[in-house]
């Protein structure tokens, strides 16, 4: 059987340094647990833009749509500021993200013990956290028509639609239920029923899709303000959160500051399966190019390092390896080692990228 298939996308700013360091964990696996990729690098974003005139080329993007899955470190910065939207570095993640059809997004909340105290919440409140939340990426009030700013008499009127197709709600409700399966079998679903028609749609959606194909899978229905507040409460409660575009935004940055830093966490997005039955999957950092920190070897590669893992395990059913790496994370972390963005006020000496990359092969 071929090996299974990566393309590399560095990006811009900390992208190369923070993927360099997957890197050298993939080679890693290859030489020790013998699990050996087919790696391709290319360009996305700003620097794409500099080589070709374009954030993403066609051929790029043919290749992304052949893989087994992309990893991306980062796109933009300062330099590309004044480029025409067209060509804008985000435009070709966004590009990506819709060509792939990329709907679930999935961004786990995870509070490593080391990092307790850096969480906005008491340490009991956040330690031991492991939750997922899945955000509806392609669909929704960013999308919906009609949508703009026309004038209504005298006055400006601002205009979006918040639309959704039972289909729409029935594949990420799926998404939701399979994850769950491979994790404590328990999916919460969040909208505003009680005020929105869409959020009537996506409740009985949700509902239905659980009933006729996972009732094993523990179901429950909150309305996302509910949500929030429990979220802060007592977020231990959730496992898998499942809701749409605009509260998934919100909500999974909510949860992502219960655990501190965002140089710690990944996501990915992820399709419907491929042939070979692996779903169309995209893994990148939540945080960005951070140009004020690019090229000093300063920044955390371990959102970059996680998300790899997490290619581990929803692309590649390695979930024991998954542990491994995040296992190795766990260790580092326990032992001190801290990059600059991990560092409490009261300091101690940082290491470099390249270090950080160093212990955690170590551990
Ligand atoms: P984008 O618009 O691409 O989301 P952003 O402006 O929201 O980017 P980031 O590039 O994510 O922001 O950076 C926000 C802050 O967090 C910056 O000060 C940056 O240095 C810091 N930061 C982001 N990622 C890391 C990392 N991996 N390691 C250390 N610091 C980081
Ligand atoms: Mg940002």
């Amino acid at each position: 059987m071929a090996n299974p298939s990566l393309l590399i996308l560095p990006g811009d700013g900390i992208g190369p340094e923070v993927m360099a360091e997957v890197r050298r964990a993939i080679d890693w696996f290859g030489a020790k647990r013998g699990l050996v990729f087919d790696v391709s690098e290319d360009l996305v974003g700003g620097c794409a833009y500099d080589a070709h005139g374009t954030p993403l080329t066609d051929e790029t993007m043919a290749k992304a749509q052949e893989v087994d899955a992309v990893l991306l470190g980062a796109v933009g910065g300062p330099k590309y500021d004044k480029l025409d939207f067209s060509v804008k570095p985000e435009r070709g993640l966004l590009r990506l993200r819709k060509e792939m059809d990329l709907f679930s997004n999935l961004r786990p909340a995870q509070c490593f013990d080391a990092l307790a105290d850096f969480s906005s919440l008491k340490r009991e409140v956040v330690a031991g956290l492991d939750i997922m939340i899945i955000r509806e990426l392609t669909s929704g009030v960013y999308f919906g028509e009609p949508r703009g700013i026309h004038k209504e008499g005298n006055e400006r009127v601002g205009i979006n639609t918040q639309r959704y197709t039972e289909s729409e709600i029935a594949r990420v409700a799926r998404s939701a239920f399979e994850l769950a399966r491979k994790r404590s079998n328990k999916v919460c679903s969040m909208e505003k029923a009680n005020v929105m028609e869409s959020g009537i749609l996506w409740r009985d959606v949700v509902q239905e899709v659980h009933d006729a194909e996972y009732p094993d899978v523990e179901l429950s229905h909150m309305y996302a303000d509910a949500g929030a507040m429990q979220l802060t409460r007592w977020p231990k409660q959730f496992d898998v959160i499942v809701t749409d575009n605009l509260f998934g935004d919100l909500l999974s940055d909510l949860a992502a500051m219960l655990t501190g830093s965002l140089g710690m966490l990944p996501s990915a997005s992820l399709g419907l399966p491929m042939a070979n039955g692996r779903p169309k999957a995209l893994y990148e950092p939540v945080h960005g190019s951070a140009p004020d920190i690019a090229g000093q070897g300063k920044a955390n590669p371990i959102a970059c390092i996680l998300s790899f893992a997490m290619a581990l395990r929803y692309s590649f059913d390695e979930g024991a390896n998954a542990d491994l790496l995040e296992g190795a994370v766990q260790t580092v972390l326990a032992d001190g080692v801290r990059t600059a963005d991990l560092m409490g006020p009261d300091g101690g000496t940082p290491v470099s990228t390249t270090e950080m990359g160093d212990a955690i092969l170590a551990a």
